[in-house]
């Protein structure tokens, strides 16, 4: 990587107490590096603390360094994260969370692995300072995260990671995708890693997250697996269930049918008979929608999906 122009997109929400201290640790850092340019942007994702004012008096002693974003309410990390990517104008982009718990310190490492050649370079909270009710939910979340997608990662949802900027042109961050973006990258041909990074107990502030975030973590994780892999074959997913109930229900009726011309006994008000109409009546839904999402994603725009998954190198045509 020839030049080095690094982006940090912080999200906050109520983190008044850590703001200025992780400026500063940052700056620390960055000033033992060598790097052409840095920008900061800190997006307060709707406090009601004094956060805002804490960006603000950070931006008008660093104008040029520190952006600051406000959303208007609090609309969650993924939001905030994709306000931040909007602004960044670095072509290697950080994130860390507010609060402290990551250590700028190992921003190094990150970047060293970005110029091996990785895209994305996720942060590995190996000796993770939670507690038990958050480290071990945290667990099993990732390792049934790392087996449905098979994107080799110990910690998906770190907040700590680093990317080349072409890895977050090609991705939208809504909802609470953020946990997937590795995911998500992965399934687009993004080369991605993870580095062990230390990580600190939260000394100010309160955690933001509780269980709920994995009920909710397992349903987009559902969104992802039909995005990701289905993502250009819908019809590839709905035909085969269509298909698997389909011979099911089929199955069913024939041996029913089966029975009726042998005359054993009446098969009308047999369970079995239901359960096969159920199964035929699913199986036809089934590959109609499937069907019906192949005639939109024909419609969809193909310049959008070339970017994604393509690096477009043109040869230029020669004058004379
Ligand atoms: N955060 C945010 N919006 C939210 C929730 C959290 O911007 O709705 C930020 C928060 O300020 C912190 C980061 O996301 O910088 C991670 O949140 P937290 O530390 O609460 O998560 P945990 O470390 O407990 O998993
Ligand atoms: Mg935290």
């Amino acid at each position: 990587m020839n030049n080095k122009y690094l982006s940090f997109v912080i999200p906050v929400y109520n983190e008044e107490a850590t703001i200025k201290p992780l400026f500063e640790r940052i700056l620390d850092v960055i000033n033992l590096i060598e790097i052409d340019s840095y920008e900061i942007i800190f997006v307060d994702d709707g406090s009601s603390d004094r956060s805002w004012i804490e960006i603000n008096e950070l931006i008008k002693k660093y104008p040029h360094k520190i952006k600051g974003i406000k959303l208007r309410r609090n609309f969650g990390k993924s939001s905030a994260l994709s306000a931040g990517f909007k602004k960044s104008r670095g072509n290697i982009i950080f994130t860390l969370d507010a609060d402290l718990q990551d250590d700028p310190t190992e921003i190094p490492k990150f970047l060293e692995k970005l110029e091996s050649g990785h895209d994305l370079v996720c942060g590995w909270r190996k000796n993770r300072n939670d507690p038990l009710s958050k480290t071990l939910p945290s667990k099993l979340f990732n390792r049934v995260t790392s087996i449905l997608t098979e994107v080799k990662l110990h910690d998906f949802n770190c907040g700590f990671k680093a990317y080349k900027k072409e890895v977050l042109d090609c991705i939208k961050v809504y909802g609470e995708l953020h946990r997937y973006i590795p995911v998500l990258a992965h399934s687009l041909g993004f080369k991605i890693t993870e580095v062990p990074v230390q990580h600190h107990r939260r000394k100010q502030g309160k955690s933001k997250y509780g269980l709920e975030r994995y009920t909710r973590g397992f349903i987009d994780l559902l969104t992802v697996l039909a995005t990701t892999h289905y993502l250009h074959k819908p019809g590839h997913l709905f035909g085969s269930l269509g298909l698997f109930f389909g011979v099911i229900g089929m199955t069913s009726l024939g041996y029913l049918t089966i029975l009726w011309f042998m005359e054993v006994r009446p098969i009308g008000t047999r369970p079995l008979f239901l359960f096969g109409i159920l199964c035929i009546i699913l199986s036809v839904q089934l590959i109609s929608l499937g069907i019906l999402a192949e005639l939109i994603t024909k419609n969809v725009d193909n310049n959008y999906v070339d970017k994604q998954i393509c690096e477009v190198v043109e040869i230029p045509e020669k004058n004379g």
